[in-house]
């Protein structure tokens, strides 16, 4: 299953509408929104809880930063967001974070509501007669709860809102608190599916704890392969095999063709390496026309459970 990772963002700017396009045409199977508030309680598809590094938010109010310098989102209504221009991500140091991608500020790019995004992914499904997935990720739960906004709950009624209701629908719910997770099946009684992201083994609870709530769960592919050995072989984890014998899915991120891991040549060889021997069941990838065209060419013994199979969860 590819999972397009904030769209196509490899090739035009991130959880902009036109990567989600980029990204819904190449054939990726999902389409991830990371999901924060404003202060006006809307919620936008953005990475991160600051304006920063994606934005011209400093140009447009430059006496809006809080006193670390930074602009968080949360500071402004959403009238006000929607006069800033995205741009290419850039480093604090001003240049792009991925020197080979899409030229800064160059564009007229907006940021998007969640539900301008799922109207568009929606329309877009009427039209081609596809059923392509969101991948929703509540950003932050606790630091909004503490700003005085329940994401969770304004993100699960949106959600529901839109018919994504039972664990047959085209949707996961990612979240890297697992309390939260915990939280979307007790107090608000949520039957979407749910993955558990994960960038440690410590801080979680144990896998079979975890699949009491969750299909899965959303792991880096540094926690699946840690290194390269003194024959040069990857070192791989039995995370995947646990998680399978604990009835969970792996999802792994992020994958990249122009940031690879050590010791791996090339992108072919990285996918070849978590379908093929890891046998992850999604991908993340900045490139989904890349994972899917692997995907097509690999023996049929390398793909993974994919569409048919994660529906049914
Ligand atoms: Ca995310």
């Amino acid at each position: 299953m590819v999972i397009a990772h904030r769209g196509a963002c490899g090739y035009l700017p991130e959880h902009t509408l036109v990567s989600k396009a980029l990204a819904f045409a190449m054939g990726a199977d999902y389409l991830e929104q990371d999901v924060i508030a404003t202060r006006d309680g809307a919620l936008v598809v953005l990475h991160d809880i600051i304006l920063d590094n994606v934005s011209d938010v400093a140009d447009v109010f430059p006496r809006r930063a809080r006193d670390d310098g930074h602009y968080y989102c949360i500071d402004f209504d959403l009238d006000e967001i929607r006069t800033l221009r995205i741009s290419e991500r850039r480093n604090p140091d001003g240049k792009r974070k991925f020197p080979g991608r899409f030229s800064l500020n160059s564009g007229r790019f907006g940021i998007v509501t969640l539900e301008e995004e799922i109207r568009f992914i929606q329309g877009l499904n009427r039209s081609t007669g596809k059923n392509v997935g969101i991948y929703p990720e509540i950003k932050q739960p606790q630091w909004h709860r503490s700003q005085g906004i329940d994401i969770t709950a304004d993100i699960l009624h949106m959600l529901e809102r839109y018919g994504y209701r039972s664990s047959s629908d085209p949707v996961y719910l990612q979240c890297f608190d697992h309390e939260e997770l915990a939280r979307v099946r007790k107090e608000f009684g949520a039957r979407i599916k749910v993955i558990q992201l994960m960038n440690s083994r410590e801080d979680y609870p144990a896998l079979e704890e975890i699949a009491r709530y969750a299909q899965g769960i959303g792991v880096s592919i540094g926690m699946l392969c840690t290194g390269i050995d003194g024959d040069h072989q990857p070192i791989l984890s039995s995370l995947p095999d646990e998680a399978r014998e604990a009835g969970l899915a792996v999802h792994a991120y992020t994958f990249r063709a122009d940031k690879l891991p050590d010791g791996i040549p090339d992108f072919a060889s990285l996918l070849e390496l978590f379908v093929s021997r890891l046998k992850v069941d999604g991908l993340f990838t900045d490139f989904p026309d890349l994972a899917v065209d692997w995907l097509k060419q690999a023996p049929d013994n390398a793909i993974p459970s994919s569409n048919a199979a994660s529906q049914e969860m």
